[in-house]
């Protein structure tokens, strides 16, 4: 008890019974609170408390229905109450004086920051490494038919919503179809592994797609765009083949399906959702792959051409013409699903100098 504490008035916390250290015997006696200093005096006896002890330092037992609440003393000396309101009140001064912001903050602090740390750390590592791996696992879970199931379904709704049938003629159709199987028979699925698709582009214009399980598609205005440079045309059906066969479209439609849908399809639970996921086309439109994939058909693009005996420049100088023609018309869609193409030019001549 310190002198500033003795100015303070004692308040009187309850009456109850006082039971001497290591004694049963029960004497009547009121508990008082002076400060922060808890004191025990006997009714009747006007003399110095039979027990004192700081609030924090005396212990209290906690509430348990109606039995009498014992606090202990340092000495051993008990006190014992009914009046479990009195006690409530008085832990919860307790609790505050203890425990109040500042003390809280300087007691939990440190350890709080390295829990929200951890959670911070645990929520961020499963973002980065629990979806790929949950899109890696959706991937080799997909059976082929699956594949041409959502490559059927997806067709039929871009014919529906954006492609028009293909106006080409039919003899440069079969020439293109032609060049196509033969290089195909260099990929990996083989001659009979894809499907080559003409249409009308509509609002996508000059493009050409790898839909899941080696569905490809070309549109019309990219064979307009061509021209004469039929290389050019296989070169870009070479780097589809590359989306193809590293299974991009499927992995983009995993990875944009959020990882609910995921575990559903995983789970085998497709279910409606996982049904316009599969074959509703508007996943697959808005696709633009990462650079890394396109860097990847890229890649598979040059290899290709070469395998099959036609020049590995092709995918190149078709960024060239897209880069000259499409210039003028600003943003175009084959530009912006496949970025970047002057920096993919020279990496295309990279690969060419370290094939030679
Ligand atoms: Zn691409």
């Amino acid at each position: 008890m310190d002198s500033s504490e003795q100015r303070v008035a004692p308040r009187r916390i309850a009456v109850g019974h006082w039971h001497p250290p290591g004694s049963s015997r029960a004497e009547p006696a009121r508990l008082d609170l002076r400060g922060r200093t808890l004191t025990v005096s006997l009714d009747g006896a006007p003399g110095d408390p039979v027990a004192i002890g700081d609030l924090a330092s005396v212990a209290i037992s906690d509430r348990v229905g109606r039995i009498p609440r014992r606090l202990e003393f340092n000495t051993g000396a008990l006190f014992e109450t009914l009046d479990n309101e009195a006690i409530d009140d008085l832990l919860k001064g307790r609790r505050v004086n203890r425990m109040g912001a500042v003390h809280w903050l300087e007691q939990f602090h440190p350890r709080l920051l390295v829990l929200v740390a951890a959670v911070v750390l645990l929520a961020a590592s499963i973002y980065r490494y629990g979806v790929p791996a949950l899109v890696e696992l959706a991937v080799w879970m997909t059976p082929p038919v699956a594949e041409r199931a959502m490559a059927t379904g997806t067709l039929a709704s871009l014919d529906k919503a954006v492609f028009k049938p293909s106006t080409l003629p039919q003899e440069r159709r079969d020439e293109i179809a032609g060049d196509f199987r033969e290089l195909a028979g260099f990929a990996a699925r083989g001659r009979d592994g894809y499907t080559l698709n003409f249409r009308g582009g509509g609002v996508i214009g000059p493009n050409a797609f790898a839909l899941p399980g080696g569905t490809l598609v070309l549109t019309d205005e990219l064979v307009e765009l061509a021209g004469d440079d039929e290389e050019a045309i296989l070169g870009v059906l070479a780097h589809e083949i590359g989306h193809v066969d590293r299974q991009h479209s499927l992995r983009q439609v995993y990875r944009s399906a959020g990882t609910a849908a995921l575990i559903m399809l995983i789970a085998g639970d497709i279910g409606d959702a996982g049904e316009d996921l599969l074959t509703g086309g508007a996943a697959l439109l808005s696709l633009s792959y990462s650079r890394g994939a396109e860097s990847d058909a890229d890649h598979v693009s040059v290899e290709l051409m070469h395998k099959a005996g036609h020049d590995p420049r092709s995918i190149a100088r078709f960024f060239q013409l897209i880069e000259e023609k499409l210039k003028v018309k600003g943003k175009s869609s084959i530009l912006s699903t496949h970025p970047g193409t002057a920096e993919r030019r020279e990496q295309v001549d990279r690969w060419i100098a370290e094939m030679e």
